[in-house]
């Protein structure tokens, strides 16, 4: 979903709109609302039944939290649990998306290994977030071909949360930390993007809030900061440190620090 310099570069436009209900409500844990539409846990995860049973007068406050999660570490799930807290959302559903080609070439040029699979990445997701009920994971850029767009997203899912009477089961926020929100004019669509959330972002080490807050403002965005614990943490320093044989442990939960030595990533 943020995946910064990716967004408008790549060639594929995603059919997003085009996703009907119907081909999602043969899946798996779908949950079929009142209107007919199916709030399908694919994309939803465990929020698919608050949201189904969800009404336009009292949406579901949704935070999607997009990223890359190669691996998810402490600063993505102190981030979620700030904005969570602080603005009152009902739960945040993190959002990995297609690896980015621009973060492969990183990757290459570092001599970093990598990256894990689609579904490693989410199995990671899924471990982190397992113990926290307002934390989920949604599939809904890993099943899609091609980049991930946020634009896309944001319509598939707001789409499957329509009501007849024009309203919506979910009011849509958006997390990003301070790099994600610096390069958020530059996504394909972004106007369509910005229209359809509230941001809510965080500083990381060495950003600016003014910065932050010009953007906001040149670009009309509806934005709340979220005054989170800077950590100075990364996926790339982690994959660096596993490169290094060096511990992870307290970067991420130990059920991914275990995830990631028994299947072997990011070993030099
Ligand atoms: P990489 O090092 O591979 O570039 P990353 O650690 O920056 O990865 P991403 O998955 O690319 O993580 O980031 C997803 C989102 O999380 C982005 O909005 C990013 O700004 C935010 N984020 C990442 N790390 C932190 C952190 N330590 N504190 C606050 N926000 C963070």
């Amino acid at each position: 979903m943020v995946i910064n310099g990716e967004e408008q570069a790549g060639a594929v436009v995603v059919g997003a709109a085009s996703e009907s209900a119907a081909s999602a409500a043969g899946a798996s844990g779908a949950v079929a609302s009142a209107a007919g539409a199916v709030i399908d846990q694919a994309k939803f995860g465990r929020f698919s039944e608050a949201i189904a049973a969800s009404e336009g007068d009292r949406p579901f406050r949704l935070g999607l939290f997009g990223g890359t999660f190669d691996p998810v570490h402490i600063g993505h799930l102190l981030l979620a649990q700030f904005a969570l807290e602080q603005h009152q959302l009902d739960g945040v559903l993190f959002v990995p998306c297609s690896y980015p080609f621009y973060k492969l070439i990183q990757n290459a040029a570092t001599g970093q290994k990598g990256p894990a699979s689609a579904d490693q990445r989410v199995q990671m997701l899924q471990l982190a977030v397992q113990d926290s009920a307002q934390f989920a994971v949604s599939r809904v850029e890993v099943d899609r071909e091609g980049p991930s767009y946020t634009v896309d997203t944001v319509r598939i899912l707001r789409d499957a949360c329509q009501l007849p009477d024009g309203s919506n089961r979910v009011q849509l926020f958006m997390i990003l930390g301070a790099d994600a929100m610096i390069d958020l004019p530059n996504w394909r669509e972004a106007k369509t993007v910005i229209d359809a959330v509230t941001v809510l972002f965080a500083e990381r080490p060495g950003s600016e809030r003014d910065a932050l807050l010009r953007v906001a403002q040149a670009e009309s965005i509806d934005a709340l900061p979220v005054e989170a614990v800077q950590l100075d943490v990364s996926s790339t320093a982690i994959r660096a440190r596993v490169a290094s044989a060096l511990p992870i442990n307290h970067l991420t939960p130990e059920s991914v620090v275990s995830y990631i030595d028994e299947h072997g990533l990011y070993r030099g």
